[in-house]
């Protein structure tokens, strides 16, 4: 029996059983073990979202059909499954390669619809879009193709992200989506310094920043990392603590670290109040069992990587006071164990009420930010974004936590606002809400698709994408001068400001 033979069953069945959940296991079951084994050497420190070595797998298959059956058998794939990305990927970067950067780049806006996060269709789509004239470009790709090789970023060296799975990040995952090791599997220390968090350091002190997402990164898209000479040189004027620590890394460039993170995001528990559709298709509490785990996760992880923090983040995953296990974390921190400490919340704001913030009596002096995630500035608009919330109820408790801020009880408070078709024309509202609430700052950013969308309702909202109808619209509102202010922050939509562009159709 040949080695075709050996490994493939019948084209049409191998095509009927390519469904999204058993991708991986039709990839795994198909590819020789030495294909599967060179693939994933290949890509050392790859994610779970990043197709690269799923594509490699792929090729390598394809390359052992006959070579007039490897194009229609991948054209085939991609009709039955218009949604998978490791097969768009692969034959955007065959028809890249062949000079088509606009076949290519049709391909890959669709792998992206389907996992925005897939770094390897990142790199594609930029280098698409690279190869075309510059007015060609959207602005978050002309954004994207700056050179960063003289920059720096502190977050791998300073930043502790959980999340639900137990993985461990050290920049936002949607950012810098490869995890450094897991909460239930490892103590704080091997998690910190694991070959993987190294080679992350050795990405930024290279200045390839490699595994960092140019299209999504804020930093990046607003041309706001520092160069690495600066953050290496003298602070002008007083240097605190946090710069002292950033010069050091910059210029010892060593990627093992002898002290622990100073920034702990905690966003292992999606246990909230609320079910909003970005986020979830339906209401997320943990379960008795899984309490057990996070109890256990609360001692052997958490409690002792917030000993060396000086700043955590409570929540980026549910809600602080929707969530029994942060509810329980928060009982156990107090300024007596961890004098250095700051606390920050973030919540939806529905249940930030007098009677809580009583409940906190014991931590009131380490609170610091409390950031309100809140996506609208009208009633009906607030109902679909965060559903099961209630405008009214928002209003009142942001009415007592600005009450807080202006008594000097917390330190900074900031609402944030996900732009997307339903909501862009209150931009300008949220704006006057923040105002009236007197925050410290009103932070915008753009969708992202966290898996709960459908393709199709997801393409609907992406406001962002240069053939959306109402792309134009979008950037005719970013014209108005009160996102010029200095408390407003655009973050990775600041590359959309300018003049808004004939609309473009969405490449099918
Ligand atoms: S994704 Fe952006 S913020 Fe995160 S480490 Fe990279 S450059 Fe820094
Ligand atoms: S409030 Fe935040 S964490 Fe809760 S469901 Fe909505 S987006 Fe998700």
């Amino acid at each position: 029996m040949n080695e075709v033979n050996k490994i493939r069953p019948p084209l049409d069945a191998w095509l009927r059983d390519w469904s999204a959940n058993k991708r991986y296991a039709v990839l795994a079951k198909l590819a020789q073990p030495s294909i599967r084994d060179l693939a994933f050497a290949r890509a050392p420190v790859a994610s779970r979202l990043d197709s690269e070595a799923a594509v490699l797998v792929l090729r390598e298959f394809l390359a052992l059909l006959p070579p007039d059956e490897a194009g229609p058998a991948l054209d085939r794939l991609i009709e039955r499954h218009p949604a998978c990305r490791h097969a768009r990927a692969w034959r955007a970067e065959q028809a890249l390669n062949a000079g088509h950067a606009t076949a290519a780049i049709a391909d890959l806006k669709r792998a992206m619809a389907a996992g925005f996060d897939d770094l390897h269709v990142q790199r594609l789509l930029v280098a698409a879009y690279g190869s075309l004239p510059p007015d060609a470009r959207s602005p978050e790709i002309a954004a994207a193709v700056r050179p960063l090789e003289d920059r720096f970023c502190g977050k791998p060296f300073s930043h502790f992200e959980t999340t639900e799975s137990g993985d461990v990040y050290v920049c936002c995952p949607s950012y810098l989506p490869v995890a450094i090791g897991n909460i239930h599997q490892a103590a704080v220390d091997d998690i910190w310094n694991s070959p993987v968090a190294q080679e992350l350091r050795r990405s930024v002190l290279d200045g390839d920043f490699r595994y960092c997402s140019r299209l999504s990164c804020p930093a990046i898209q607003a041309d706001r990392l520092p160069t690495r000479a600066a953050v290496a040189g003298p602070a002008a004027g007083n240097e605190g603590p946090e710069r002292a620590r950033l010069r050091d890394f910059a210029t010892a460039g060593a990627a093992k670290l002898g002290q622990g993170p100073a920034f702990v995001n905690l966003s292992h528990d999606r246990s909230c109040n609320l079910s909003c559709p970005s986020c979830r298709t339906g209401t997320i509490i943990a379960k008795s069992s899984e309490q057990e785990k996070l109890d256990v996760v609360r001692d052997r992880v958490v409690l002792p990587v917030l000993k060396s923090a000086n700043r955590v983040l409570i929540t980026g995953s549910g809600d602080p006071f929707g969530s029994k296990h942060f509810r329980d974390v928060l009982d156990h921190l107090n300024p007596e164990l961890f004098p250095d400490l700051r606390v920050d919340l973030q919540t939806n704001g529905q249940l930030f009420t007098a009677r809580e913030w009583q409940r906190l009596a014991g931590l009131h002096s380490m609170i610091g930010q409390v950031y309100v995630s809140i996506d609208a500035a009208a009633p009906e608009t607030y109902a679909e974004v965060r559903r099961g919330g209630s405008f009214s109820t928002l209003c009142a408790n942001m009415e007592f936590i600005a009450g807080l801020r202006r008594a000097g009880q917390i330190r900074r408070l900031v609402i944030a606002f996900v732009v997307q078709a339903c909501n862009f024309r209150q931009m300008e509202d949220f704006v006057e809400l923040g105002r009236r609430w007197q925050v410290d700052l009103i932070s915008f950013s753009r969708l992202r698709q966290w898996g709960a969308y459908k393709a199709d309702d997801f393409a609907r909202r992406d406001i962002f994408f240069p053939g959306h109808p109402e792309h134009g619209a979008f950037r005719a509102v970013l014209e108005s001068p009160v996102f010029a202010e200095p408390f407003v922050w655009l973050g990775n939509i600041t590359s959309f400001i300018g003049a808004a562009p004939a609309a473009r159709a969405r490449p099918q």
